[in-house]
């Protein structure tokens, strides 16, 4: 099969690989149908040391499945299932408790022999606790939206769970990616009235409008904190969203923080310090990590099959395997803001 391999900084190349096939009878083996291109896919698209192994892309996708181990319960040959970004067991401490990033037995996409989602087909292990079977056909108009629960809807609502939002909040996301479009999805599903989105780029602020943006401050660093003072009677906004992951994301989220108030981290750090003193001095909560999403889908997929939420408005653009590496160019140079893969 053909599948999506990076060698090292800007070399994305698509080629031939191994046919998956079942290791363990837990396993199921899926053929792709959509997939993803993700903003932390272009941190080792930006630096990664040239490997002449390669690594395999892409954890983001949704698929048929094509063969199932003889352990597998839930689903069976046929199935539409979605997948998200982290392999799960469904059984393990933190599983119960709905952690299933932290899963005893769990995996990730691309590393220890299992294959990326960039990809014609993968082998996923522990089928019954990572999967989920869609009650949808395989060309349903709801698939791009349904295929960001496997990743971005599902990291801004943890951005959002995490940050306290609520209704009377004031709610200010710090990032104009996917994932701080999804943030405002989440803050408005999650009833905040005032949301101030942090961003630049003028097609997303505008698709952040329409997800329920109120406020947009296109100022950067101290110029940024100031404007969100003045949205904010000069207090703060009681919930922050940080969906970039760099120093300068996190230190601007940081201080437009209310006192007591609450930043939702979870764009991959990218920096190495996190300035303490008026975290301490102002008790402002600092919460987050990837996100759950396996957790997550069973409260989102309802919202999205009743076209509640349109989270898959945040792709534009789609492409077939051999315009994956064009595609990692294009969201690298910001020409892109998230691409859809139909292998
Ligand atoms: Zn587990």
């Amino acid at each position: 099969m053909r599948a999506t391999v990076m060698y090292g900084a800007g070399d994305v190349r698509v080629e031939n690989v191994p046919d998956p096939s079942l290791v363990e009878p837990t396993d199921a083996v899926v053929r792709v149908t959509q997939a993803a291109i993700c903003g932390s896919d272009l941190w080792p698209y930006k630096s990664m040391e040239p490997d002449p192994n390669g690594r395999r892309m892409g954890h983001e996708f949704i698929g048929v499945v094509d063969a199932v181990g003889s352990g597998v319960r839930t689903m069976k040959t046929g199935n539409l299932v979605l997948a998200p970004f982290v392999v799960s067991d469904g059984t393990c401490v933190f599983c119960q408790e709905g952690l299933q990033t932290s899963c005893l037995h769990g995996g990730r996409y691309g590393f220890d022999g299992v294959d990326g989602g960039q990809g014609e087909a993968v082998r996923v292990p522990h089928a019954d606790g990572t999967l989920v079977v869609l009650p949808v056909d395989e060309d349903d108009a709801l698939m791009p939206s349904l295929l960001t629960l496997s990743d971005v809807m599902a990291t801004g609502h943890h951005a959002a769970l995490a940050a306290q939002v609520g209704p009377d909040k004031a709610v200010a996301v710090v990032g104009d990616g996917a994932v701080g479009l999804c943030g405002v999805i989440a803050a408005r599903r999650l009833g905040a009235e005032r949301i101030i989105i942090l961003g630049r780029h003028p097609d997303r602020i505008a698709l952040a409008r329409e997800f329920g943006a109120t406020d947009v401050v296109s100022e950067r660093g101290d110029e940024a904190v100031e404007r969100v003072r003045e949205l904010t009677d000069g207090l703060g906004a009681h919930s922050v969203l940080e969906c970039v992951g760099l120093e300068q994301s996190t230190v601007t989220a940081l201080s437009i923080a209310r006192p007591g108030g609450a930043v939702g981290r979870v764009g991959v750090p990218q920096g190495e310090s996190i300035p303490n003193a008026p975290v301490f001095m102002e008790n402002v909560t600092i919460a987050g990590g990837p996100a759950p999403a396996r957790a997550y889908i069973e409260e989102l997929l309802p919202d999205v099959l009743e076209g509640r939420i349109e989270p898959g408005r945040v792709f534009d653009r789609a492409t077939d395997l051999d315009g994956v590496p064009d595609g990692y160019r294009a969201m690298n140079d910001r020409e892109a803001l998230k691409v859809l893969i139909e292998p």
